[in-house]
């Protein structure tokens, strides 16, 4: 029997985002309002809580969050840059600074973790349609000839130029959330009334600007991977400027003959990564980093990531299907264990 769980994580994410929003306390400056939204873009649950002397923001958030997805990531839109590069059949295509810029951090990100995170991964993920109207097993002889034509280095950047070698097509959906929370960050710096703002893109991928008026830490829930709809299983202390993003097996899947197929996928095989990682929190100064990096910690597996998150200065806590829980040396001073069925571990 295959089921779905989208609608699921879409409810914990406003579950999640409102245990956020219940934690901030009144304002001590009357100056500074507070403005709390949820609005619904780059196909998820958007949870903001803002603190300015000027205007909500709410409008303008959404616009820009609804620009990235529709103007840079979209697959289905055909106007979206990367819809232009998928369709230019090898052609060399010229992209905005901003994508390019993107691009870059992007296959940086690819070669530093050795191919698992890997951005040309899009043919295969709309084999498995896991986020569409039929999730399935692929037939073995589709899946093996999709994934020949998956590898970050059939990209080619030249400055704005970008083209793509033998088939590959370009999905940054592992990085699309967190491209959404820089974004805001960059719009919010414009913004001087703004003294503080955290946002939640579905739960997943959250970003955290200035300060609260009473200047306590942001606050973020970590989901329970095995009990979605229930207590969290932890909370995670961001300051402003910083980004948190989730990975995890239990945000799009399906089950069939016992087994989890999830949407986190490894770029050797197409399968599902199943290496008993139920979900990875990463917390770091950049959002596509932080989504990035969740993605390829996840595939990398706990040892192998830890390389990766040192090099790029990032903190991380790792759940695993044993309900253990590792932190980096930098994230136990950051975690806060909310579940006495989890335990803490040390990474060895
Ligand atoms: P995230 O939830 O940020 O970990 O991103 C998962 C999404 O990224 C999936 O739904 C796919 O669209 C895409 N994806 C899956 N596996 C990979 C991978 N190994 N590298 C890059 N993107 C991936
Ligand atoms: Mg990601």
């Amino acid at each position: 029997m295959i089921k779905r769980n989208i609608y699921k994580s879409v409810l914990g994410a406003i579950v999640a985002s409102s245990m956020i929003l219940a934690s901030v306390p009144v304002m001590a400056d009357t100056e500074v309002q507070k403005y709390t939204n949820t609005d619904f873009a780059m196909d998820t649950v958007v949870s903001e809580t803002l603190y300015t002397t000027g205007d909500d923001l709410n409008a303008s958030i959404g616009e820009k969050l609804r620009e990235v997805e529709t103007g840079l990531l979209s697959w289905t839109e055909s106007d979206s840059q990367i819809a232009k590069i998928n369709s230019a059949d090898g052609k060399t295509v010229e992209v905005s600074d901003e994508l390019a810029g993107y691009l870059r951090q992007i296959c940086q990100l690819a070669e530093d973790s050795d191919g698992a995170f890997d951005p040309t991964l899009g043919q295969v993920i709309r084999l498995w349609d896991i986020e569409g109207e039929n999730p399935h097993v692929p037939d073995q002889k589709e899946l093996d000839a999709l994934i020949e034509n998956v590898n970050y280095k059939n990209i080619v950047l030249d400055g704005n130029k970008v083209t793509l070698k033998d088939g590959a097509t370009l999905d940054l959906g592992a990085a699309g959330k967190g491209i959404g929370c820089d974004v805001t960050a960059s719009y919010l710096k414009e913004q001087k009334d703004v003294t503080g703002m955290i946002l939640n893109l579905g739960g997943s991928s959250v970003m955290a600007y200035g300060e609260k008026p009473d200047q306590s830490p942001w606050k973020v829930a970590v989901t329970d991977p095995r009990d979605t709809e229930g207590d969290y299983l932890g909370a995670i202390t961001i300051k402003g400027g910083e980004f948190l993003s989730t990975s995890g097996d239990y945000e799009k899947f399906f089950m069939e003959d016992g087994k989890r197929y999830h949407h986190i996928l490894d770029p050797k095989t197409g399968y599902p990564v199943w290496n008993g990682l139920t979900s990875v929190t990463v917390v770091c100064d950049n959002g596509l980093l932080a989504d990035g990096l969740s993605t390829a910690c996840f595939v990398l597996g706990l040892e192998n990531a830890q390389a990766l998150l040192e090099k790029y200065d990032a903190d991380a806590a790792f759940v695993d299907e044993d309900k253990n829980v590792y932190l980096t040396s930098g994230m136990k001073e950051r975690f806060e264990l909310m579940k006495n069925t989890y335990t803490i571990k040390k990474i060895k």
